[in-house]
């Protein structure tokens, strides 16, 4: 005896899922920034993997007569975007995660940013 299939959904219906909305949201970021996907391309991987192999240590740290392993490949000039400067191999300088944050602050400290957006300040009065 057949039995009622009840409300059958087909497995391939189209359904927007969270991981369908992280996808669109990551076609928008690469439209405003194209150069973040350039970080997946192999002639990027091969400049990063040529400069820590060349300095495995942080140079930042070694200037502050540290020695710490570098784990990140910096852009020495901001590329901006820039694809010479972003595939120039000379352009890089292998930093530890610390360093590679600082700097990345000190440049939003700088307003080197594209778009400086000041932010907004406390109120100065404002007390619990
Ligand atoms: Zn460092």
């Amino acid at each position: 005896m057949p039995t009622a299939p009840g409300t059958f959904k087909a497995p391939w219906a189209p359904k927007r899922t969270k991981q369908d909305r992280e996808r669109s949201n990551d076609k928008e970021r690469r439209k405003r920034h194209p150069w973040r996907g350039w970080y997946k391309l192999a002639a990027w991987k091969k400049i990063r993997a040529r400069r820590l192999a060349s300095d495995p240590l942080c140079v930042m740290c070694l200037a502050e007569g540290k020695t710490t392993a570098a784990t990140v490949v910096d852009h020495i000039e901001p590329h901006r975007g820039n694809r010479d400067l972003f595939f120039s191999y000379a352009n890089t300088q292998s930093l530890c995660e610390a360093h590679h944050n600082r700097d990345k602050q000190r440049i939003e400290a700088n307003g080197e940013t594209q778009s400086p957006s000041p932010r907004p300040k406390p109120e100065p009065n404002f007390h619990f």
